[in-house]
């Protein structure tokens, strides 16, 4: 019937998921793409994921971030929680490692499940029987507790961190290019080196415990398993969308 608008009843079954975004943009576009490749390549067809996405302007959580401004950044961060669950996510990710250190207090706020990145990491560390990984992030994932900490209590993982000449590195790379955009070879070899020297004192696993650093680091190359936790996060975030209602 020409010029009738067909109305078609498709009910889906893959689950919304809010995504706290832009910490930075950069690793943003890479969740949007595997949440969406991942769905297509699961279901198949037409089908893609079902997302809302807030997107923040980094600079006012960086700002926050290297003020040390914790309570400021938390009340944004649980804002946005809650806004999305209001929205009718049905599952929360905060698509940055850093900002997990915010992760009990959506908890207590929102209803709808956070899906932690370190939660979703250990399942793969344990899995590759991974003791003792290195764990490269921003300085505040690498040096404050709610990550490493996590590990330890939940999984039994214990994370080694670099020396802080390195983490100094570490931290720059991921703030003044990578969240920039910029993918230098030598900031590559940089970040190879801190690892194969962490290799030399017994880690036998490397942590990319930054959303952006597998932009610039991945596992070919690496003798020792190599956790891209924003690889990890989607595949837990896809496991959860796709997993039938109980
Ligand atoms: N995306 C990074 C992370 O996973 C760093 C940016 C931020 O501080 O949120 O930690």
């Amino acid at each position: 019937m020409r010029g009738a608008i067909r109305r078609v009843a498709v009910e889906s079954e893959v689950k919304t998921l809010g995504l706290i975004g832009g910490m930075s943009w950069e690793s943003t576009t890479t969740y949007y793409q595997l949440l969406n490749e991942g769905v297509r390549d699961r279901v198949g067809g037409l089908h893609s994921a079902s997302l809302i996405l807030w997107s923040f302007d980094f600079a006012e959580i960086e700002a926050y971030q290297s003020a040390g401004d914790w309570d400021r950044a938390t009340t944004r961060i649980v804002d946005v929680a809650q806004r999305l669950e209001s929205a009718g996510a049905d599952g929360l990710l905060i698509c940055t490692n850093t900002m997990h250190l915010m992760a009990e207090d959506i908890e207590s706020a929102c209803e709808v499940p956070l899906l932690h990145i370190a939660d979703a990491t250990a399942v793969a560390i344990r899995k590759h029987s991974v003791k003792r990984p290195l764990l490269l992030g921003t300085r505040f994932t690498m040096e404050q507790d709610f990550y490493k900490g996590r590990l330890q209590a939940r999984h039994g993982i214990e994370a080694k961190i670099p020396e802080a000449d390195e983490r100094a590195v570490v931290h720059r790379i991921i703030y003044d290019e990578l969240c920039q955009g910029e993918i230098r070879p030598e900031s590559r070899a940089a970040y190879q080196g801190i690892i194969e020297r962490a290799m030399s004192a017994g880690a036998d696993g490397v942590i990319l415990g930054c959303t952006e650093i597998g932009l610039l680091i991945q596992q070919e190359g690496l003798e020792i398993p190599v956790f891209d936790t924003t690889a990890l996060h989607v595949e837990a975030a896809l496991s959860f969308a796709l997993e039938p209602e109980a």
